[in-house]
């Protein structure tokens, strides 16, 4: 079959490299020069099924509210004529109930823990190199009362077969000795043995160079201005290059897949969260983690990528602005020295900004649409590296007309 693969971040090329697998002739587009050069670009870099909670909880509404009125670093809500924004709150409100919150969680887990397996998968197949770290993640609390919530709050991720490692400092340090200058401003932490970490860009990159030695064409600095139908079928795809036909269209472009889809009558709530992230060399090796982490009370994480450091932090709904100011960087800034003091080479540091492409329950909408041939693979969020091999090989199972491996309970398009 020839298909065309819409937007090459981590999800277009994930999907085209399962597609190709299956022996498809597939064909990316693509505005940017290279692949994963918009969201999937700074990401953390955690493949963390041991962080799949979903956001829409009991406590998010409350914290929704103090951000209209607080400038909060780690969440920020401002008030905006944004129809879709208001929308999508209001999605994301329904889902905040325990119920809807421990079932969104389950299918976020489901589907995490099987991408880290086709990831596997993959860097079996490929021997791609992303800076890879396989020594877990650490999920750090700075007072007893939030690493007691933490711990309980981690059951439901235990339950559906996540193992973690409950540990005091003297632990913490075992596991991470470059935290020995966080004593005293850490209680305890979770450890994630099974999950890891690397380089999306790299290996976003790397693997789209796999695809291309396999055939898959790229067009790159090509954007696409409208999709065609004709009936029930999408029968061609309009760019500032020209039309491209396929016999099937997979609509990967994360955050912007609505301005299509919106088009085409399909529901497909995904707003932009935009997140921000800094990276910096190394500066002393002794300093520096090496185990990646989140500090949870701050909500920054930290991941080591080969010789640099990277530190995201912040959800704000601010539209598709993708620009940033010293200031948004300020919290993830105070964290790296708060744990890593001298780690990092601030002098030498690069500054950017994404938008994680979020539904209101935090699972991507993954399969056939009202189209017979228009498939959609996007609403990763805030962890579509983490689920976008996972995804991909679901998708291009249901495209083979194949029962996926995992159930896709809350992970479809229609
Ligand atoms: C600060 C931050 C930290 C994060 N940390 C993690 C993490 O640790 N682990 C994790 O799993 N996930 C993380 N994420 C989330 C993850 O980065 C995203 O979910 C993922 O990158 C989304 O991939 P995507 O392919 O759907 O979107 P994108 O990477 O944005 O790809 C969409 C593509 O579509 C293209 N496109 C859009 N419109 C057009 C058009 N009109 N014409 C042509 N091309 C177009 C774009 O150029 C782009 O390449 C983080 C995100 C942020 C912002």
């Amino acid at each position: 079959m020839r298909i065309v693969v819409l937007g090459a971040g981590v999800v277009g090329v994930t999907t085209a490299y399962q597609l190709a697998k299956d022996g498809h002739e597939v064909t990316v587009i693509d505005r940017q020069p290279l692949a994963a050069n918009e969201t999937s670009f700074g990401n953390a870099g955690m493949i963390a099924p041991g962080h799949s909670y979903t956001w829409a909880s009991p406590k998010a509404p409350g914290i929704l509210f103090r951000s209209l009125f607080q400038r909060d670093q780690a969440l920020r809500l401002s008030l905006r004529a944004d129809p879709q924004m208001w929308s999508w709150c209001l999605k994301f409100l329904r889902n905040c109930t325990a119920e809807r919150a421990a079932a969104n969680t389950r299918n976020k887990l489901r589907l995490c823990q099987y991408s880290q397996k086709v990831l596997h998968e993959t860097v079996a197949e490929t021997a791609i190199e992303y800076d890879r770290n396989t020594r877990g993640i650490l999920f750090l609390y700075r007072d007893a009362q939030s690493f007691e919530a933490g711990v309980k709050h981690m059951k439901i991720l235990e339950d559906g077969g996540q193992t973690f490692h409950v540990l005091d400092f003297a632990g913490i340090i075992q596991v991470d000795p470059a935290l020995k200058s966080a004593r005293g401003k850490i209680h305890g932490a979770l450890h994630g043995p099974t999950d890891e970490s690397g380089d999306c860009h790299k290996f976003t990159n790397a693997l789209a160079d796999t695809c291309l030695q396999r055939g898959v064409k790229f067009q790159y600095e090509t954007t696409i201005t409208g999709i065609e139908t004709a009936g029930d079928r999408i029968s061609g795809v309009q760019t500032d290059k020209g039309r491209v036909t396929g016999d099937t269209v997979v609509m990967a472009l994360g955050s912007y897949a609505p301005f299509f889809s919106r088009k085409l009558g399909i529901d497909l709530p995904v707003y932009p969260v935009k997140g921000y992230a800094i990276t910096m060399p190394v500066k002393d090796l002794d300093a520096a983690p090496r185990v990646p982490g989140i500090d949870e009370n701050f909500l920054v994480a930290y991941t080591p990528m080969g010789d640099r450091i990277r530190m995201t932090a912040t959800a704000e709904f601010t539209g598709y602005d993708t620009t940033h100011k010293p200031a948004d960087f300020n919290t993830a800034k105070e964290v790296a020295e708060n744990l890593f003091p001298g780690a990092g080479d601030f002098s030498r540091a690069s500054y950017w900004a994404g938008l994680r492409p979020m539904t209101p329950e935090g699972t991507p909408r993954i399969g056939p649409t009202r189209y017979r041939n228009l498939y959609l693979n996007a609403g990763q969020g805030h962890m579509g590296w983490t689920m976008s091999h996972g995804s991909a090989r679901v998708l291009a199972d249901m495209i083979a007309g194949k029962k996926p491996a995992i159930d896709t309970t809350g992970i479809t398009a229609t």
